[in-house]
């Protein structure tokens, strides 16, 4: 089967099929008379990235009892969940399983080396660990425990300097007009008739972020310096305020009234185009650019993850001094993923780039709670 570079979001991928591909029809998005290329010539170009995941193994992964769907998942689901999007808008998402049955097709294989198997189930390998050169543990470390606001440490100096290239790889545009959402819990009651008061949501100008004298640390501001966090749609921006059942929340809507250029850590590694470490021997040359990238990496676990009421504020100082230097090279804010919905928070540095247009007040239903045993078994 055929597909052509406009199936795909790398630009590598794109510049290759139009180097190397001929003229067809291409299968996936349907364009005709364009440079194509056959999906199984396109696999070396996915073997860095297919390299940093490998099958799940018994008695390693998981034990007796266990039921391996809830330790691996498949091939194609890992690769898509991890990275940003590797299929353009035009790919016909019905074919993807075609497309990666191809690509892994049988005629790379000899007796020494298996087919992949898409059947099976996979994990991710641990590229970051065993790194000898953490960087995140060597800048909290610092930052915790040596110096606070100014870094004299020469090799922290050298990492931190290579930092603006590595921010404009997870660069995205928040487009002008884009509706962005931010929860309080909490209403406030108005009086409809002498003696009789009506449920309302909170006023628009009471949806901003808190003033600086009343800011307290979050996750990616220090106390005292207020940022807006909001979210990509309502359910995640209530989830986010983690409301009570029963509890009334307002939900702020807001249009951003300029384009805004953040820092997307949306994806797992902050890379926007994988195939562009694509490297001679393997997997090293992928694997070396999210090394590369292990601080924002590390950035967006740590904004990611819920804030612990039993750690200290000092351990957000890391996070905070990161989101500091972001905001130093003039990026608007940072786009992360939630840890409590699907969809995406975004952090403002300044609650100017955006407008509220209007509070709705909702109520909350329900809330489900998933658990699981901290030991990992069932
Ligand atoms: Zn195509």
């Amino acid at each position: 089967m055929l597909c052509c570079g406009n199936c795909f979001e790398s630009q590598t991928l794109k510049k290759h099929i139009a180097t190397a591909g001929e003229t067809g029809n291409c299968d996936f998005c349907g364009r005709r008379k364009i440079k194509c290329i056959d999906v199984s010539e396109l696999y070396e170009l996915f073997l860095p990235i297919i390299g940093l995941y490998r099958e799940i193994e018994y008695g390693v992964d998981y034990f007796e009892d266990d039921d391996p769907f809830d330790f691996g998942d498949l091939l194609p689901d890992l690769v898509e969940r991890d990275w940003y999007s590797i299929f353009s808008d035009g790919f016909d998402n019905d074919k993807r399983d075609d497309f990666w049955r191809e690509l892994v097709g049988q005629d790379h294989y000899d007796k020494d080396n298996p087919p992949l198997s898409l059947s099976s189930l996979w994990v991710e390998r641990d590229v970051l660990q065993n790194h000898p050169y953490d960087m995140w543990s060597r800048l909290s470390y610092y930052l915790k425990t040596e110096r606070r606001f100014f870094i004299a440490d020469e090799s922290l100096i050298g990492t931190l300097s290579s930092l603006p290239d590595i921010l404009a790889g997870a660069r995205h545009t928040i487009p002008v007009g884009d509706l962005l959402y931010r929860a309080r819990i909490g209403s406030a009651m108005r009086k409809v008739v002498k003696y009789r008061e009506k449920r309302v949501p909170f006023k628009r100008k009471e949806m901003g972020a808190p003033p600086p004298s009343i800011a307290s640390s979050g996750r990616a501001n220090p106390s005292g310096i207020p940022f807006l966090y909001l979210a990509t749609d309502v359910t995640t921006a209530v989830s986010e305020v983690r409301p009570w059942k029963g509890a009334y929340v307002s939900v702020g809507a807001f249009r951003t009234t300029q384009s805004i250029e953040v820092i997307d850590l949306s994806a797992k590694y902050a890379i926007d185009d994988p195939f562009a470490y694509e490297d001679s021997d393997g997997t090293f040359g992928l694997a070396y650019g999210i090394k590369e990238n292990s601080l924002l990496h590390h950035l967006a676990t740590e904004l990611t993850t819920p804030i612990d009421p039993d750690r200290s504020l000092i351990d957000y100082v890391p996070t905070q001094f990161l989101t500091e230097l972001i905001r130093n090279e003039g990026y608007g804010g940072i786009k992360y993923p939630s840890a409590m919905a699907e969809g995406r928070n975004i952090v403002l540095f300044s609650e100017s780039l955006v407008s509220c247009t209007s509070v709705r007040l909702h109520q909350i239903d329900s809330i489900r709670y998933n658990h699981s045993r901290e030991d990992g078994r069932q």
